[in-house]
């Protein structure tokens, strides 16, 4: 069955959750200039002209992007899975790839979304919990097994997040085209607590270096792997049928090397996340065009991260990027880029 041909798994998908504005914002008299209108549209004011300036009077200091669903701080962490993401499980325990991004600066609920926090968990355990249930009440013959891995690329080098002082992994090709990270360590549970600890624990060991945008900025791509084989029981023969792929990637933070003022080292990671952001944004776009199929200008290997993802973007894969925003007014430029960049992925 081809999932591009009903509308209901529609290929690509594009959101854009706005934060609620925080006390540090309103502190700094930061006003609140991204509102959601309606189910997918979201307006940005300009708080940087002057609107005593004559001569741009007439021109609109708003400017309006529409998507396939945005959210606001009314949205709960629930909310935003199951318009997002819950419609994937079905496809990847049928043995279909999927990704789910996070994509926006640093500080505008990437990790929020994704990983969250014990009392409001994020997509990565609302997703494993119906994972599972889904595979408890599958009624066919066949034995499922779930394996999990997380890893950071930073400064296009991987490191197992679970094991980090493993040092750096190497991204493999099998004989197959299959990518492999050997060496990575797998864990197998479904005990949503169990993931959620090893989750956060992972998560403080992802490369966070301060910038003068933010003290602790994400400068690694996280990467939740989770792999679902489905093996048959034929006269006690177990044959392996279907693997099924799911990233959800926790995406460093896209503000730009320029704005936070970083030098040296700063300025290296800077061109290593735009470039990896770049590449992204490049593959998903030009896999976005009718019928999604491998066009020759999708190059895969123009990063770490894209080459990690090759065989689950395009194709029967199926792909949702959340896109994040402050509504603050001093995020003016960064809210702008991000929903460019995201606005960009969708329409070509
Ligand atoms: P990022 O990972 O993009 O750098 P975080 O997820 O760490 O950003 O969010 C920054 C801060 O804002 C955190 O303290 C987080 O708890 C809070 N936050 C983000 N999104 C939300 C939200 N939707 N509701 C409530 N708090 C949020
Ligand atoms: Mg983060």
């Amino acid at each position: 069955k081809d999932l591009r041909r009903d509308s209901k798994h529609q290929q690509l998908t594009v959101a854009v959750r706005i934060r609620p504005i925080n006390e540090a914002e309103l502190d700094e008299g930061a006003t609140i200039i991204a509102h959601k209108l309606g189910d997918q549209i979201v307006i940005l004011k300009d708080p940087t002209e002057d609107p005593d300036d004559i001569l741009r009077a007439n021109r609109s200091r708003e400017k309006t992007f529409i998507f396939d669903m945005v959210f606001d701080q009314g949205a709960t962490q629930e909310e935003v899975y199951v318009s997002t993401t819950k419609k994937l499980v079905e496809g990847v325990i049928s043995g279909y790839n999927a990704t789910v991004f996070a994509y926006g600066p640093t500080g505008a609920g990437k990790t929020y979304t994704m990983l969250g926090m014990d009392c409001e968990p994020g997509i990565y355990i609302q997703t494993l919990n119906d994972l599972f249930k889904a595979i408890e009440s599958t009624s066919d013959n066949m034995d499922y097994t779930v394996s999990m891995s997380y890893l950071e690329i930073y400064n296009e080098v991987i490191r197992d997040l679970l094991n980090p002082s493993s040092g750096f992994l190497d991204l493999r090709e099998d004989s197959r085209g299959n990518i492999q990270i050997p060496g990575i360590t797998e864990f197998s549970t479904n005990n949503a607590r169990e993931i959620m600890q090893l989750l956060t624990k992972g998560n403080k060991q992802r490369t966070q270096e301060p910038t003068a945008a933010n003290k602790a900025s994400s400068r690694s791509h996280a990467v939740l792997q989770v792999t679902v084989k489905q093996k048959s029981r034929v006269k006690n023969v177990i044959e392996e049928v279907r693997v099924g792929r799911l990233f959800m990637i926790d995406l460093a933070g896209s503000e730009r090397a320029s704005q936070t003022q970083n030098r040296g080292k700063r300025m290296k990671e800077g061109a290593h996340i735009n470039r990896s952001l770049l590449a992204l944004g490049n593959c998903i776009t030009a896999l976005s065009e009718k019928g999604g199929s491998r066009a020759h200008y999708v190059n895969f290997r123009d990063s770490k991260l894209t080459r990690l993802l090759k065989d689950s973007l395009g194709g029967n894969s199926r792909t949702v990027m959340i896109a994040h925003i402050s509504p603050a007014s001093t995020y003016f430029e960064e809210s702008r880029t991000t929903l460019i960049y995201a606005y960009r992925a969708k329409n070509i």
